[in-house]
């Protein structure tokens, strides 16, 4: 299965399952599936994992205007 990427809605930090997220312990391929529910988003805290969006996936596409005009700013 390819590495996936998610992303905050809050923020606009990305999750990338290829890289993982060593400042929190999670090694390079460590899944989505590996993460704990109760994590929450590291650049902004206030998101946690359920808010996360799946790139290239149906909610993304829906929230895709609103998410990528805070990105811009
Ligand atoms: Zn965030």
């Amino acid at each position: 299965m390819p590495a996936r990427r998610f992303h905050c809605p809050g923020c606009g930090y990305i999750y990338d399952e290829a890289l993982g997220e060593p400042h929190e312990g999670f090694a390079p391929g460590t899944t989505w599936e590996q993460i704990p529910d109760d994590w929450f988003c590291p650049d902004c805290a206030v998101r946690d994992k359920a808010d996360f969006i799946l790139e290239g996936g149906d909610a993304e596409l829906a929230a895709e205007g609103e998410a990528y005009a805070e990105v811009a700013k």
